[in-house]
């Protein structure tokens, strides 16, 4: 028996990385989980993949919809998808502000507010509230901040904001909501970084690993399940002890 049974989840940003780790790990306890990125084809342990750009209002609410005509209702989302769009300040552009707030930030927004009123619906068969449970994919420099990311900490630190508003808007209809603040994970996202940067990270962790993708697949899975039904508005960190 897996902790999710007859649970339905929705994961952004599910094609590769993070995401795609949180998907297998999901199914493997029990859930149906419908997968979405801007291009997808398939997922491991995926019940269907929708292409999905979540900075998109209509597509956002079409996913929803299509999950909600396929298995009737939806229990957990997983707002993962991210990007980052690195340089200084004084030098960012404007698209390159606004592709990561829209993408990191205004994309969590939009997939929240279409499974807010779905989740609150859920009730048990004695009427009892189900509600559902949600996970924001922050990130350590949303909390510390970090030179040459304005764009993309301010998205994250927004990103805090709102799971801690989500979580007193939804809470009294049994809809929880957290994040997880990954720190240096071994991923596309962060594959490309210097040796330098890497070290320096390297430095600054007292587990002296990066993190594995399953490391915040574990973390998802136990803040969604049963076992943390007591756990909102909070910011679990998955760091090696960064900070
Ligand atoms: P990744 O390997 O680059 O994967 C990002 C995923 O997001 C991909 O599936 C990508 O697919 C999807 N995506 C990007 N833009 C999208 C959009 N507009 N609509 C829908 N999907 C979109 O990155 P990752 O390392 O797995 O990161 C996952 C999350 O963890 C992100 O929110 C990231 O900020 C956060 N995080 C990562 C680290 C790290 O060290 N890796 C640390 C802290 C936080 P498509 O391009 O096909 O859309």
């Amino acid at each position: 028996m897996g902790k999710l049974d007859g649970k339905v989840a929705i994961v952004t940003g599910a094609s590769r990385g993070i995401g795609a780790a949180i998907v297998k790990k999901l199914h493997e306890e029990g859930a149906a989980v419908v997968a979405c990125a801007r291009s997808i084809e398939s997922c491991e342990g995926a019940a269907f993949c929708q292409k999905v750009d979540v900075s998109n209002s209509e597509q956002v609410d079409a996913c929803v919809k299509a999950t909600i005509e396929k298995f009737g209702k939806v229990d957990i989302l997983v707002n993962n998808a991210g990007i980052t769009k690195d340089g200084l300040l004084m030098r960012m552009s404007d698209e390159d502000w606004d592709q990561v707030l829209d993408i990191n930030l205004r994309g969590t927004f939009l997939f929240t507010r279409a499974v807010a009123r779905p989740m609150m619906k859920n009730k048990a068969a004695d009427g009892s509230q189900l509600g559902g449970a949600i996970v924001n994919i922050t990130s350590v420099v949303g909390i510390t901040g970090n030179a040459g990311q304005a764009n993309y900490t301010a998205s994250k630190g927004g990103v805090i904001a709102l799971t801690k508003t989500t979580a007193k808007e939804l809470g009294s209809r049994n809809v929880r909501c957290n994040a997880v603040a990954p720190g240096f994970i071994e991923s596309k996202m962060t594959e490309g970084l210097s040796d330098e940067i890497k070290k320096s990270y390297m430095d600054s962790i007292p587990l002296k690993r990066f993190g594995k993708v399953d490391d915040i697949a574990k973390a998802v899975v136990w803040l969604v399940s049963d076992d943390a039904s007591y756990v909102t508005g909070q910011i679990l960190s998955v760091n090696g002890g960064m900070i």
